[in-house]
């Protein structure tokens, strides 16, 4: 009988990207992707260490999968992901139902270890083998045919901000080949992808270099653009420092290319920034902003925002809230800061709980009024939206328009893959809900 194995993805688009690796791994193995997590003889959690308390949540999760497999064979239970990484053998000590931990460098490691597993002794895996695991990758056909796929070109941090643990979770910074991305690229295209969204913690400090020339991410896009079946290219996320002209260029030359840019800024001020060691300035920030606008005014940015980082006065944050009024990011995150284990703001000290929720709140009633007055620009016109799937248990489609709204209508199911007119007629912050404009009907 096939073996099963469940995967519970938590955080960002390179975990997901990594879980389906995953499948793509094990299925060599003989295991099968189970839809029931109750159902499995292995379940992962591929675990996300950027939102507060992450490591209790782990723990958490596992107290839910014990109960559900409570009287029955118990699964293979590997951590995996960023939490693995920082707290390794700490995880397998304190919680004996953890049979593997296994960190985001080693996951070609998988099928083995759960070909070992028989012996059932503890393994933990961390080491950052970033070559040799996209070496293996590279020779397992990626399956994935969702028709906006990810693709990671690019993994780990060299820039160190205060805040944040990926350095010390994902590695240095790591750029793929550029045959190789190519090569994924088209089988994605194959399987029935319209559009690529490009991966990285740095994605746009992709750099690779063969014998002849240093490749970077323009040179990826615009060799993206000549397949001629794929329809829109996106890359996330992107550092500001790494805002080279050859990107900028790519969105006056680039027509595949979608015009909507996430570009973390996290504070208004300059001090905050250096504080928090990020290598630009905001003036350099709004540079890189006018650049791009001048190329095409219609061109949209989102962005991130820490608030209540130590050190932030009154002053620092109505800096950040007059950016918010300046630049109208049209979706962005904003989060009260909070400290992780190992980083260097992590000993500093905090701002008051409250002045941090008042901040919190002033900043999101700016930015999420601009995503509300966006979404309703959108009422009664009609825009172009890749229609991704159907929702489940309703006879709705979703897809998204080219600043990545989400837009949802009645449907049939054979427009699944193409890019549709259709005529919004309400909205709210985060949707947009529409009909199918008649012409499309004779396209279809
Ligand atoms: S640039 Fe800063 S925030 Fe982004 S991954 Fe690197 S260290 Fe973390």
């Amino acid at each position: 009988m096939q073996k099963k194995i469940f995967i519970k993805t938590f955080g960002c688009q390179m975990n997901e990207y990594d879980s389906n690796r995953i499948y793509d791994s094990v299925k060599r193995l003989g295991f099968i992707k189970s839809e029931d997590q109750g159902n499995a003889d292995c379940y992962l959690l591929n675990t996300c260490h950027i939102r507060d308390k992450a490591k209790e949540k782990v723990y958490h999760e596992i107290g839910r999968v014990k109960k559900l497999y409570r009287g029955r064979k118990k699964p293979i239970m590997i951590v995996a992901g960023c939490v693995a990484q920082a707290e390794n053998q700490e995880m397998l000590n304190r919680e004996p139902y953890i049979d593997i931990i296994l960190g985001p460098q080693s996951y070609h490691k998988i099928n083995d270890l759960l070909k070992n597993f028989i012996n059932k002794d503890k393994i933990e895996e961390t080491e950052f083998d970033t070559i040799l695991k996209f070496n293996y990758f590279d020779k397992i056909e990626n399956k994935n045919s969702n028709v906006s796929s990810y693709l990671t070109i690019q993994e780990g941090c060299d820039k160190f901000c205060s805040f944040c643990v990926v350095p010390y979770t994902r590695g240095p910074e790591y750029s793929r080949p550029f045959n190789k991305i190519l090569a994924e690229a088209e089988s994605l295209i194959s399987n029935g992808a319209k559009e690529i969204i490009l991966l990285g913690q740095n994605v746009n400090a992709y750099s690779y270099k063969d014998k002849f020339k240093e490749y970077r991410i323009s040179n990826l896009i615009n060799k993206l653009a000549s397949y001629s079946e794929l329809k829109r290219i996106r890359y996330t996320t992107s550092h500001p420092r790494d805002m080279t002209d050859d990107l900028i260029e790519c969105y006056s030359t680039n027509k595949k290319l979608m015009p909507f840019l996430h570009l973390p800024i996290q504070s208004g001020s300059n001090k905050m920034l250096k504080l928090m060691n990020r290598k630009y300035t905001v003036e350099q920030y709004i540079k890189i902003y006018e650049k791009i606008k001048k190329i095409n005014s219609s061109i949209e940015f989102s962005s991130d925002f820490i608030v209540a980082y130590p050190g932030e006065t009154d002053d620092d944050f109505n800096k950040t809230l007059n950016l918010v009024k300046k630049i109208k990011f049209i979706n962005s995150f904003s989060f009260i800061f909070s400290p992780r284990p190992g980083t260097k703001a992590a000993n500093l000290d905090q701002i008051k709980k409250e002045t941090a929720k008042e901040r919190l709140l002033k900043i999101q009633e700016h930015l999420f009024k601009s995503q509300l007055n966006m979404n309703e620009s959108f009422i009664n016109k009609s825009i172009d939206v890749l229609v991704e799937n159907k929702i489940n248990g309703q006879k709705k489609l979703f897809g998204r328009n080219k600043y990545m709204n989400s837009v949802i209508f009645d449907g049939e199911e054979n427009y699944i893959g193409k890019n549709i007119n259709i005529k919004i007629k309400e909205v709210n912050q985060n949707s947009l809900f529409g009909k199918i404009e008649k012409n499309n009907m004779r396209a279809a």
